[in-house]
Parts: C-alpha cells; structure tokens; sequence
C-alpha cells in the first residue's frame, strides 16, 4: 500500500540496496583521483563508504565501521597492503577485495595466500569491482546459513552435492574422485579466484603444493567433461599466472 518515496535513482543492480541502508565499505587507498573515482561509483550503487588513505588509519576505520566488506590498495605510504591483510586477518573474517597493479601476480598470490578473497587490477572498471563485491557478499551470506547450501548451478552446469551428482544440460556426468573433490573445491568458493597453491592443498594435500602440473592435467579434464568448448571455458576460467576461478553467474 504504502509507496516507495520516488528519490533520486541510485541505480543499484539488487532489489533491496535502495530503500535499505546498503553495506558498508572501508576503502583504504592513498591515491585521491582513485577513492574520487570510487566513491561516486560506489555510493551511486547504494554502498556506504569510508575512507581511509593509510594503512594504520585504515585499520582503525575497519576496527571502528565493522563493514561489510574492505578494498584495499596494496601500495600504501605507511604499512604494505600485504601486512595489512595479514593484521585485519588475525581477528577480522570480512571479505578483503585487492586493488594492485596489472602483472605484478606475485603480489596477487601473496595477498590471496595472506587471506584476501580477490583482487582487481588497475586500471579497473567500476563494474567489475561491483560484480567482485557481489560474489564476496554473497559468498558471507552463503557461509552464514551454512548446511542449508546442497546444490550448485551455474548456466547448464548443476551439482547436487548431497547426491554426488553431477549434471550439464540435464545429462549425468561421471568425475573421478580428485575431479569431483576439484570441482566441489571450487563450489566451495565460487566466484573467488583460489591460487594453484590452495587447490593442490585441499585437493592433493600439502605435501604437494609444488606439483602445479597435477592441476593443470585435472582442470584440463574437467573441462572437457564440464564445458561446451573447452579452449573457451565457460565455467571453470583460468587467472593467468595465479590460479582459477569458478564462474559465479
Ligand atoms: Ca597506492
């Protein structure tokens, strides 16, 4: 009965951003024209943002806002964005999204390895940090009825996890056991890239973290069993230099 007051559109893509107070964002990042840049793409998009332009003070504005989600640049003039993650990780659990600069992949393993959940690469496009944000949010949510979770669909894949079952357009597949135990790794945390490091850990073991070639044998096989074209992955996509990431939407 009652309507919505018709304010200002805020453009935001989920239905509820609008008329709730949206998450909180603490966004630590030392370079104005970049918090400039981001603050009108996120706040036109419902979230509300603090800033921070220090590690320390960073630190202290995530202790304070309790946010929903952090964004953090790696170069920082005080602390390294690494030993920042590694600090908010001692006693925070929020999704940390990485902004770091295009190849510098060692840093990206690092910073996924030290507990960030992704990263984006400058020059980025607020779309894809938006879309980055999304799988980090649901991925909280997710966790939070945790139990309830027991089937995966993505386009024409579907995994029924109670049944083992393995689905692509209705058809049944049959995985080995290290395939399926890759592929539910994966569900586990869809949407996120996982470094080659943590794959070949929860799916090998750590005693073989340095056999990268493992992995790629095994993806390679998922995919020709999981995707349409598998020189043209649609599901399980490939982070050059870093690891892989399953398709979320
Ligand atoms: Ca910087």
């Amino acid at each position: 009965m009652a309507e919505l007051p018709a304010g200002p559109k805020t453009g935001a893509e989920e239905p509820g951003v609008s008329s709730a107070p949206g998450p909180a964002v603490v966004l630590i990042e030392d370079e104005p024209p970049i918090r400039r840049f981001l603050r009108a793409g996120l706040t036109g998009h419902g979230y509300r943002l603090f800033e921070a332009a220090t590690g320390e003070a960073g630190l202290m504005e995530v202790a304070t806002r309790q946010p929903d989600i952090i964004i953090l640049d790696l170069g920082l003039p005080d602390i390294d964005g690494l030993e920042v993650i590694r600090r908010l990780r001692e006693w925070s659990t929020t999704p940390i999204i990485v902004l770091s600069a295009r190849g510098q992949e060692r840093d990206k393993i690092t910073a996924l390895d030290a507990g960030a959940d992704d990263y984006v690469s400058k020059p980025f496009g607020v779309g894809e940090l938006l879309a980055r944000m999304r799988v980090a949010l649901r991925n909280v949510a997710r966790g939070l009825k945790e139990g309830g979770e027991s089937a995966f669909s993505v386009g024409d894949l579907h995994v029924d996890l109670a049944r083992r079952q393995v689905l692509v357009a209705g058809k049944p597949v049959h995985l080995t056991p290290i395939e399926y135990r890759l592929l539910t790794t994966l569900i586990r945390h869809a949407g996120k890239i996982l470094t080659h490091q943590h794959l070949l850990r929860e799916v090998w073991g750590p005693s073989l973290t340095e056999q990268a070639q493992y992995l790629r044998v095994y993806i390679a096989q998922l995919r020709r069993k999981l995707e349409a074209d598998p020189a043209r992955p649609r599901y399980v996509l490939t982070e050059p230099g870093v690891g892989y990431r399953l398709a979320a939407e």
